[in-house]
């Protein structure tokens, strides 16, 4: 109901997404970009679990589906999210450790990641193939 309401206001204010409406009135409730409430984002995270650093990204700010896309539109929108997240590396990290397969993590899109897991295979192998050719001349 609130996001809805503080949408339907945003889009009349023509992509404001500040709290004052055109009376000038100010709003109780502060949003961001997707008519999120700020105040109901903060979750707190448990500091010993493997993903607390999640608590510190970007997104906790956005509706999860942001970062699950279904066009280049969304990517675009998600990776800029992500462009100066504090967590950014650690994101993309956990996302290629897990082989987390579907969504933008670390700024990355799903096509991304693979590349990037692909390159490693292939430098791992080359790396494997130059040792056995050292061993062998040894
Ligand atoms: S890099 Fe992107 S997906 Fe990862 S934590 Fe930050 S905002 Fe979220």
């Amino acid at each position: 109901m609130i996001k809805r309401a503080n949408r339907s206001r945003n889009d009349r204010d023509n992509n404001d997404h500040g709290s004052h409406d055109h009376s000038g009135a100010v709003s109780a409730i502060e949003t961001n970009e997707f008519g999120r409430p700020i105040e109901l984002c903060a979750v707190e995270a448990d500091p010993d679990s493997p993903t607390a650093w999640m608590s510190d990204g970007n997104c906790r700010l956005y509706p999860p589906a942001a970062f699950f896309p279904s066009d280049g539109v969304g990517v675009d929108r998600a990776r800029k999210i992500c462009k100066d997240c504090p967590v950014v590396s650690r994101c993309l990290d956990y996302a290629l450790e897990e082989r987390i397969e579907h969504g933008v993590w670390g700024g990355c899109s799903e096509r991304e990641r693979r590349r990037i897991l692909k390159r490693r295979r292939d430098d791992a192998a080359r790396s494997g193939t130059d040792t056995g050719q050292l061993v062998a001349i040894v």
